[in-house]
């Protein structure tokens, strides 16, 4: 089987209200999706969501480099991936978005070519798997009130954005707990707001909430005040922003700078290496988290399929679809009440972008 053709598509999706974190504000995804043919006559799908403050990309470069990164497959074997991903990896090491799009278009269509779901062809099975939803800053008053509807539609746990001052996200945690009852698990994520004073305050100040644990809690370079930080309170801490790959992976766990990872495919480059972050964790006894940017549910199938086949991946947080005022994928991933996530049967990703949407789509061809 060779690889005949690359198509990418531009796609700009509006989200149903502005998310905030403490890097940064987005009201529209700017995603990029990319379809691998073959001579075979199958095709690939992968997805790629550029959140620039954490990754460096954005739309526009995840398309300038799609070019290149489809030349340089042009003509090759597409399920030789060991290959293909050192191919795409040499060639562009820090652009880790599109290259997960291309990642997650070669195992689409090493599962349709094996005539597996994805799950099986990692190794593994299907499982039950929750997601939680994700509240952005705002008031604590408005934080409360979506951690009450989230509530309400029974998902397993809130996520909640903090990273401002202690004090306002002491606030906002004390206000919510006290919205929701005790019982419901509430995750935050600092996304590198605070410094290691400040976190060791906020951190401290949340404690009787009861907290499940804390994302990066500090910059991204910062390992050894993550260090620090996870000494100074009972609150978990998981690194997010700080992990990239497998080597990330290993510093971290190894300096015990942090309980917990969160892989996500468009900060690892795809499937081939979250699976690593994965075995290193696995390895070092840390459990992990999938997660996800602002994917349609084409990118989220691929994350929900590495979770289903890893047990070591016990947090699971694959909401943005939620979040999007359309769902262009055909297939993939259903949710129902309560969070709960259900993968295809078709064989490799099982879901495809709806060609009525395609057909919208600012796109470009590459081939020989
Ligand atoms: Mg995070």
């Amino acid at each position: 089987m060779k690889i005949k053709r690359v198509e990418v598509y531009k796609a700009d999706l509006l989200l149903k209200r502005a998310f905030r974190i403490a890097l940064g504000e987005i009201e529209v995804a700017r995603n990029v999706f990319i379809r691998i043919d073959t001579d075979a006559g199958l095709s690939g799908w992968g997805e790629g969501s550029p959140f620039t403050p954490i990754v460096g990309e954005t739309q526009a470069t995840c398309l300038e480099a799609a070019r290149d990164l489809g030349r340089l497959i042009l003509g090759k074997d597409p399920l030789d991936i060991e290959n293909r991903v050192y191919e795409l990896t040499s060639y562009l090491p820090h652009n880790t978005t599109i290259r997960s799009a291309f990642d997650m278009a070669l195992h689409d269509l090493l599962g349709k070519a094996a005539e597996l779901p994805l799950f099986a062809l990692l190794g593994g099975g299907r499982r039950p798997i929750f997601t939680d939803n994700t509240i952005g800053i705002d008031t604590p008053e408005a934080m409360a009130n979506i951690a009450i509807e989230y509530k309400q539609r029974g998902f397993p746990a809130v996520k909640v954005k903090v990273g401002t001052t202690a004090n306002a996200d002491i606030e906002r945690i004390k206000r919510i707990r006290e919205a929701i009852g005790p019982e419901l698990p509430i995750r935050i994520d600092a996304n590198q707001g605070w410094d290691c004073v400040c976190a060791i305050r906020a951190l401290r100040g949340m404690e009787r909430f009861g907290v499940q644990y804390c994302e990066q809690p500090v910059s991204v370079w910062d390992f050894e005040s993550m260090r620090r930080v996870r000494s100074k309170t009972t609150i978990p801490i998981m690194a997010d922003e700080s992990v990239f790959d497998e080597h990330d992976a290993f510093k971290l766990l190894s300096m015990d700078a942090c309980d917990y990872l969160n892989i996500k495919l468009s900060k690892s480059g795809g499937i081939h290496t979250a699976v690593k972050i994965n075995a290193v964790a696995e390895a070092a006894g840390a459990k992990c988290m999938v997660g996800c940017m602002s994917e349609t549910r084409l990118g989220l199938t691929a994350a929900a399929h590495v979770a289903s086949a890893r047990p070591n991946i016990c947090f699971i947080d694959l909401d943005s679809a939620d979040s999007l005022t359309m769902d262009p994928v055909e297939g993939g991933i259903a949710y129902e009440d309560g969070g709960k996530i259900t993968l295809p049967d078709a064989p490799g990703l099982g879901c495809a972008i709806d060609p009525s949407f395609l057909e919208e789509l600012d796109s470009f061809t590459v081939q020989e």
